[in-house]
């Protein structure tokens, strides 16, 4: 907390107009999609649920409320937040803002926690961020308890609302407790928000944090800037390093994978290759696991290698790409996962590897898992979702948006809309396929596996050893898929199980039919399938080569002066953020220094009406700017 913070946390002559506020303190000039709705509805005391897609803007939705409604004298706004690890940036962000911020969690010295305390007390601090066990113990309600009857207790902001929900993918304990803040402060008014969408999720929030007066504020869940690609899985690895060496060098992403094993192998390896990767898994050493989101965080170009442990709360806005090396569990952790990518609005990609060995891992987690009938019921329609929408041949965003309820015409901006894959009838492949299956059944039951590979041995007349062993080449079925190749035969099966007609079972991965697969035996059910083959995403974005001694990640309409003062503007900020050891971006975004440097602005007046120039970083920062702007080269 700085003191020119403090002195403009009291309730001053300053506009309470939300307008007023976002140009004043966030240097921007206007409020996005239901923004501003949600801004006037929450600062007129109403409660409201608020879904929005990552990189949406909500924070904005109770910030501006909690500065308008604390400039009217009403006191503290108390957001919720499940990470104390990024509640440091978040309020380092606020104070550049110029907003008297504090986060109270356990890493705070003693002292530290008095003072914060006081201020809270007091009523001068604008926002005061701690997590939901925090928020609920005995001294922090006897606090609030204490500043509500004395009427500064403001608003409450619910943030990342859908970890109160068991089917959700974050579910905390500790959510739970959150409704207490109805009961003991009823006139208190709430903001809940989130990024996940389903109806199941969204009934949940509603439900266990009582606020079915609340009004829902959806906001389309579209990415635009977000480009869809699904691969078949071929060799996973190389696929990745050329994904990331050829599409996005030296630019920041997040690598999915499904076991910390995989995570440390995969990140070894890129590193050998000369990608900056780093691992993140929670079997890591909590103070290595800080100090490679830090540098994640802060250092440009790192990849991070990750189990679904990292991600949530993670705003760095300039990730340019998530990659999926396994199948995630369902559409709404992809969604997620992959909505981490371009928080900026810049082109971003979402990539994902996918093959038979992923449909089956996920098929059996679920069928292992030691959850009850209704649970299993509903992971297996979500996983079917997901595999539809990783087969499908029509546009992914459609299918993407059309699970959240959102109807839309195809994108233009998704592997399937910017090369529509051939398809071909697969129909009488998938019958020679599922008879042999069946024929093996008909042969005696052993020990022994027929899994894959050794199905498609017999079906396009491979005489190996166990084909021998086994008496298959006297099948019928042997030799009667000669006319497909191997890959092809995989994608036919790989279809069949993502379809459900063919299960892998037990110990040995032994392929069985289930009671579905007689339809297709019939001929019945008409299966299309995609050709396979290596996609080159066409329709890349340009990567400016040629235009040498460029940064990467660099805007690309900068002429040559605007680019050298882009340079030195950056060169500045990195300096700046070390100093307040906080992330560049909190400093000023990309986006606002590729427009001073675009605009290069004379005098104070005009750097104020640059975006993302609020008048604290205008003042605190305004002169230093400029200097730096004259003299680049
Ligand atoms: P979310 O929490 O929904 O993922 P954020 O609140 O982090 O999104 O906002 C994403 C980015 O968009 C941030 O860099 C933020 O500063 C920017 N942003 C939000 N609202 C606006 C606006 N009205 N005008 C310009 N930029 C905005
Ligand atoms: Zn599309």
């Amino acid at each position: 907390m700085t003191d020119a913070a403090a002195s403009t946390a009291a309730p001053t002559a300053a506009s309470t107009d939300p307008q007023a506020i976002l140009q004043q303190v966030f240097g921007y000039g206007s409020f996005r999609g239901a923004q501003a709705e949600i801004v006037d509805h929450v600062v007129a005391g109403g409660d409201a649920l608020v879904l929005m897609p990552t990189g949406g803007g909500k924070s904005l939705c109770y910030q501006v409320p909690a500065i308008a409604r604390h400039r009217a004298g009403r006191g503290v706004t108390v957001v919720v937040s499940p990470l104390i690890a990024l509640m440091h940036d978040q309020v380092g962000a606020l104070e550049e803002a110029g907003v008297h911020a504090a986060f109270l969690n356990s890493t705070l010295e003693l002292a530290d926690v008095q003072r914060i305390e006081r201020e809270m007390m007091s009523g001068r601090l604008v926002l005061l961020y701690a997590a939901p066990e925090r928020l609920t113990t005995p001294r922090m309600l006897a606090q609030l308890d204490s500043l509500h009857e004395r009427g500064l207790l403001s608003l409450f902001a619910i943030d990342e609302a859908h970890c109160v929900s068991q089917w959700g993918h974050d579910f905390r304990e500790d959510y739970l407790g959150l409704n207490v803040l109805h009961e003991r402060y009823a006139g208190v008014p709430r903001i809940a928000l989130t990024a996940t969408a389903d109806t199941h999720t969204r009934a949940d929030i509603v439900d266990r944090l009582q606020l079915d007066e609340a009004r829902l504020f959806i906001s389309s869940f579209d990415r635009p800037n977000i480009r869809y690609r699904v691969v078949e899985k071929e060799d996973p690895r190389k696929q990745l390093l050329r994904f990331i060496a050829d599409e996005h060098d030296g630019e920041a992403g997040i690598v999915y994978c499904q076991t910390r094993k995989k995570v440390d192998e995969t990140a070894a390896w890129l590193a050998t290759e000369n990608v900056r990767a780093l691992p993140y898994h929670a079997g890591l050493d909590a103070a290595v696991r800080q100090k490679h989101q830090d540098r994640f965080l802060r250092e440009d170009a790192v990849v991070m290698v990750a189990t679904i442990a990292f991600g949530m709360g993670i705003d760095k806005p300039d990730v340019r790409f998530v990659a999926h090396l396994d199948l995630p569990k369902n559409i709404e952790g992809y969604y997620q996962e992959t909505g981490r990518a371009g928080r900026d609005g810049e082109p971003a990609e979402a990539w994902m590897a996918y093959g038979l060995a992923d449909v089956v891992n996920q098929r059996r987690m679920i069928d292992e898992s030691p959850a009850g009938d209704e649970f299993k019921r509903l992971q297996r329609g979500k996983l079917d979702a997901l595999l539809a929408l990783a087969e499908a041949h029509d546009c992914r965003r459609v299918r993407l948006l059309g699970y959240f309820g959102e109807h839309s015409q195809p994108c233009g901006n998704c592997d399937n809309c910017l090369s529509p894959p051939e398809v071909w009838d697969g129909t009488e492949a998938a019958r020679k396929l599922l008879s042999c299956i069946l024929r093996f059944g008909q042969h005696g039951r052993g020990p022994r596996s027929f899994g894959a590979g050794h199905l498609i041995d017999v079906l396009r007349g491979k005489a190996t050893e166990k084909v021998a062993q086994y008496g298959h080449d006297s099948l019928s079925t042997f030799g009667i898929g000669a006319d497909l190749a191997e890959p092809q035969w995989r994608s036919v099966l790989r279809q069949l199980v993502a379809l459900g007609h063919v299960v892998s079972e037990g110990e040995y991965n032994t392929l069985a039919l289930t009671d579905s697969a007689r339809a297709v035996l019939k001929g019945e059910v008409p299966i299309l399938l995609r050709v396979a083959r290596e996609a080159p995403a066409r329709g890349r974005k340009p990567r400016g080569g040629g235009t040498s001694g460029k940064a990467a990640g660099a805007p690309a309409d900068l002429d040559a002066a605007a680019q050298a003062r882009y340079e030195a503007l950056r060169a500045w900020r990195s300096e700046v953020a070390r100093e307040h050891n906080l992330p560049s971006y909190i400093v000023f975004s990309n986006a606002t220094l590729a427009e001073m440097a675009r605009r290069a602005p004379a005098s104070l007046a005009e750097l104020g009406e640059v975006g993302g120039v609020g008048e604290k970083k205008l003042e605190a920062y305004g002169r230093e700017i400029l200097r730096v702007l004259e003299a680049a080269p």
